[in-house]
């Protein structure tokens, strides 16, 4: 006697031949949720799967949906924050940088959560103001052997460190050197205040007046917020020591 099989059964042999629906490609996609358009290239914030943790920042280098046009998937290229790097966040990272890693992955477009931008380095120290979806890239960041492209960077200041475009350093009038007030004996306020600004080794009498606690006469020093930082074009020319990122 033939045994009648299960409806479930049946139904899963039934689909068992029909070939996987083909997928679609598309060069731009309506987020309903949070009604924006995504397209290749665009930088986006992703919910983070552990609570409490900031979104993470990804790159769309791909949009595919079924052949319906639903279920939309995309492909992403994750930006690291410095403390999801092996050498964890270092003094001379900003609050907003990521780095470009080489870790893929395909994501449901439900995770995104809303669209930011990544600048480059250079773009985001000319910035006037820094938003919350604001964030900078400066280098690549390989997941696998924690090693960073370039290898190498400019370090500034008395204490040898690469630039921080958070911090806010003063600029020798004579040696173009760049230095953070604390590391010449002065406070951000006082350094903000200053109209000329000659490092140590360009004005031995500067010396001697810090060490007076006198600050009256120095005038017209060009202080570095965002706009005028190290890494201007200027700077560029300039030769700096270097250090290596490992
Ligand atoms: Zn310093
Ligand atoms: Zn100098």
């Amino acid at each position: 006697m033939l045994k009648k099989l299960p409806a479930s059964l049946i139904a899963i042999h039934l689909q068992m031949p029909k070939q996987k629906a083909p997928r679609k490609q598309l060069k731009s996609y309506k987020l309903k949720h949070i009604n924006r358009t995504i397209q290749e290239g665009d930088a986006v914030l992703m919910r983070s799967s552990e609570p409490g943790k900031p979104s993470y920042v990804a790159r769309v280098e791909a949009i595919e949906t079924d052949a319906r046009g639903s279920n939309a998937r995309i492909r992403v290229r994750w930006y690291y924050r410095p403390e999801e790097s092996m050498g964890g966040r270092r003094q001379f990272h900003g609050a907003k940088e990521v780095f470009l890693s080489d870790h893929y992955d395909l994501q449901s477009a439900d995770t995104i959560e809303g669209k930011c931008k990544v600048h480059s380095f250079s773009s985001y120290t000319k910035l006037d103001s820094v938003a919350n979806d604001d964030f900078f890239c400066r280098f690549e960041y390989n997941s696998a052997t924690g090693a960073f492209n370039p290898d190498r960077v400019a370090v500034f200041c008395k204490c040898e460190m690469p630039y921080n475009p958070d911090d806010l350093m003063v600029q020798c009038e004579d040696c173009s050197e760049w230095f953070h007030p604390s590391c010449i004996g002065t406070t951000i306020e006082a350094a903000k205040k200053l109209d000329h600004f000659y490092c140590e080794e360009c004005s031995p009498e500067q010396q001697n007046m810090e060490n007076s606690n006198s600050t009256s006469k120095i005038t017209d020093a060009k202080v570095g917020e965002y706009k005028t930082q190290p890494g201007g074009k200027q700077d560029e020319e300039q030769t700096h020591q270097a250090i290596r990122l490992t």
